[in-house]
């Protein structure tokens, strides 16, 4: 772009060119004039104290700080409700806990129950609610859940060890099918006709080749042939416990072997010292022979 300005007093014709980095340059100095006044003015707005700017500063902190204060405390009442509905499930619990142990009879350490856990309900807000409060609720509520843990994993090992001593005890019949009683427990007349005698197990009777069972888990120490009891298997239960199982028609067990309860370990029959296919079945502890129905189920 050119000007050609003309000069009344010197009557010549004086030539401008503006060029576009000239008209960059006056819009980049004009928007730097804009805003060093409109800084300048809110400098000395704040300075001077001007009322209505000041009014308008104050306002805009008061409504900021009035919203900020508005969602802190919702997320305290959010947080204050999530604790109170932990702390409804812990009373669960704890109340869970009680009953199981007292219905297995598995002792646990005392526990102390809030006045919250002993078997009140609803949610809890502590009251004043605040951070601190709240922070405090949530380190007791910390406390009570790790103490729970302790009960809960006593309980299931309690209940681990009890399911360990029933599978080793000899609490099943070890005539599949079940069979019928031919002679109890303790003294008896001899069936060879030699009077008066000690019974030391049980016989039961059913049919020859019925399958014989372990009456509990152990290991077998005894499997063979002898001259009184015939083809005979003994199990150790642990603890001193043997249970003995005479007069088989077969042997379906080795010494040494590990048998879980109900498992096959020979044949009903009628060797050694039988007058028919029966069992006889011994529980000795010590060497002391027990009457096998203190432990066999009902
Ligand atoms: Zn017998």
């Amino acid at each position: 772009m050119q000007i050609i300005l003309i000069s009344d007093h010197l009557a010549v014709a004086k030539k401008l060119s503006i060029e576009t980095a000239h008209i960059v340059a006056a819009i980049i100095v004009v928007l730097c004039i804009i805003c060093g006044f409109s800084a300048l003015f809110a400098r000395l707005s704040i300075a001077l104290r001007l009322p209505f700017v000041e009014h308008q500063i104050v306002e805009m902190k008061d409504e900021d700080m009035i919203a900020r204060e508005a969602q802190y405390e919702r997320n305290l009442q959010a947080l204050a409700t999530n604790v109170g509905q932990l702390q409804a499930k812990l009373t669960q619990l704890e109340g869970m806990t009680r009953h199981f142990s007292e219905q297995t009879g598995i002792k646990l350490p005392e526990v102390e129950h809030t006045e919250k856990s002993s078997g009140q309900g609803g949610a809890y807000v502590p009251a004043p609610l605040s951070e601190e409060n709240l922070h405090k609720e949530i380190d007791a509520l910390s406390i009570q859940f790790q103490k729970q843990t302790i009960a809960l994993g006593m309980l299931e090992s309690g209940l681990r060890e009890r399911m360990v001593r029933r599978e080793l005890l000899p609490s099943i019949m070890p005539v599949k099918g079940g069979a019928r009683l031919g002679s109890p427990f303790g003294p008896r007349n001899d069936p060879f006709g030699r009077g008066l005698a000690i019974h030391e197990g049980l016989d039961f009777v059913a049919l020859y080749g019925t399958e014989i069972l372990a009456a509990g888990a152990g290991v077998v120490v005894n499997a063979g042939y002898h001259p009184e009891f015939g083809n005979m298997v003994e199990i150790n239960h642990g603890g001193e416990m043997i249970t003995r199982y005479a007069h088989m028609s077969a042997l379906k067990a080795s010494v040494g072997d590990v048998v879980r309860h109900g498992q096959t370990i020979g044949l009903l029959g009628t060797t050694g010292r039988s007058t028919g296919p029966h069992l006889h079945f011994e529980v000795r502890v010590n060497n002391v022979p027990i009457n096998p129905n203190k432990f066999l189920a009902p």
